[in-house]
């Protein structure tokens, strides 16, 4: 019996990792939930899955989630504040870890756990973006597990020979490493078209479904980019050997290749439920049961060289790469904090690209090295954008 905790258990992530353990309750058991302030979800889950500690972030909703248990006659203890979540996610109890908050706000209980030498199944991508090498060590230190969910790195990890982090591309004999692409909801919509996009235009992905912030990233691309650097660090790939294909149906979730022209890749429906299973089971199989892929139902699939000046976000990405240091911590909180004021209402869709360039040039790129300075240039970064919005967008 695995004992796990799931942050962010009332996301699109969280929700899906419960539906997979619904049916493998022999094999996991839930330690902790964590949401920001979703209690109504919350309280769902707790009823069906007796969890011992759940955390709410906001006080106020954890103060009326407490009411809620108390009415309920539930026996989990209940915390609030962002320190709490990286006690749950560090407990000794605790086996496998759900990594499954959005944003830079998951990276230090992403990080406890990575130091705590658990399971890590990582979704939540922008934790690795900001930290990678600390975060990479911190696994190998600790002894930690590190199983990637997002389906892109799920895919490479699961094509790639045995046992492929921390052993070099050369080593293993691969030549690069494909990411795949859908293109998002605006793969053939003219640029000029692209300035009156709303935000619910942008969050209606065609093949996935996936939670605000992320469908705002699959629009502009900026996902995509944010894969090519959590690449680059899983699989210790130089960017030269990290490419990007649009692949509209989503079927081949990526592919390997290898030195003698041999290609490998993973493909199933697009659902995050199979990598998630891979993660709980690995190296082992459960079944997520999901209708199974039907590539005669399929039909065909396509394959399209990504567009670098439709998708600006992408051009960014790998020069944040490039630069190294703290240039991807740049890139992720100038990213987040607009695709929130787009989210708001408050800045177009085409400034997204233009907010995070901005901060890029304005926010000197030091060391990535020491944590302390990675999260005092986010907290710089989002001041910066924020203070950009301000003046120049709304
Ligand atoms: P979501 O918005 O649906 O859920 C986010 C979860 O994080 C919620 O439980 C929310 O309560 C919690 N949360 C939000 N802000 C928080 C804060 N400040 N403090 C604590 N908790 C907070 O997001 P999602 O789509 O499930 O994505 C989660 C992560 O997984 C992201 O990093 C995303 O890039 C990654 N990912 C998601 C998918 C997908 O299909 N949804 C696929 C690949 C990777
Ligand atoms: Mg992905």
């Amino acid at each position: 019996m695995k004992s796990i905790t799931i942050l962010g258990s009332t996301g699109s992530i969280g929700v899906n990792t419960l539906d997979v353990i619904t049916h493998h309750l022999d094999q996991f058991s839930v330690f902790a939930l964590t949401a920001q302030k979703n209690i109504q979800i919350l309280l769902q889950q707790c009823l069906k899955f007796h969890p011992k500690h759940v955390v709410v972030v906001d006080e106020l909703a954890a103060k009326k989630f407490r009411e809620l248990v108390r009415e309920h006659g539930l026996k989990c203890e209940v915390h609030s504040g962002a320190a709490a979540l990286s006690q749950v996610a560090a407990d000794s109890e605790v086996d496998y870890v759900m990594a499954a908050i959005v944003g830079g706000a998951g990276l230090l209980p992403t990080l406890a756990a990575a130091k705590a030498g658990k399971r890590v199944l990582l979704a939540n991508k922008e934790a690795l973006v900001m930290t990678g090498q600390l975060f990479m060590d911190a696994i190998k230190q600790s002894g930690a597990e590190l199983l990637p969910i997002d389906s892109e790195h799920n895919a490479i990890f699961q094509s790639l020979p045995e046992a492929p982090l921390g052993k070099s591309l050369t080593e293993m004999g691969v030549k690069r490493l494909i990411l795949t692409a859908s293109g998002g909801p605006f793969r053939n919509t003219p640029r000029d078209q692209l300035a009156n996009i709303t935000p619910e235009q942008a969050i209606a992905h065609p093949n996935w479904k996936m939670g605000p912030k992320i469908s705002v990233d699959s629009a502009t691309m900026m996902n995509k980019g944010l894969e090519v650097i959590e690449a680059h660090w899983l699989f210790s790939a130089p960017w030269e050997q990290i490419d990007v294909i649009l692949h509209p149906q989503s079927t081949v979730h990526s592919l390997v290749e290898y030195l003698d022209g041999s290609v490998m890749a993973e493909l199933g429906v697009p659902d995050m439920r199979i990598p998630i299973a891979y993660g709980l089971s690995y190296p082992k199989r459960i079944n997520p049961r999901l209708e199974p892929l039907d590539l005669i139902k399929v039909g065909r699939l396509d394959f399209a060289a990504m567009d670098f000046e439709q998708f600006p976000c992408m051009r960014l990405s790998y020069e944040a790469l490039k630069a190294k240091g703290t240039a991807a911590v740049i890139l992720n909180a100038a990213n987040e904090v607009a695709v929130a004021a787009f989210l708001e209402k408050k800045l177009s869709f085409m400034n997204i690209s233009h907010v995070i360039e901005q901060t890029l040039d304005n926010i000197e790129i030091t060391s990535a090295h020491e944590l302390e300075n990675v999260l005092e240039t986010e907290q710089k970064a989002r001041k910066n954008s924020q203070d950009f919005i301000n003046k120049h967008c709304s």
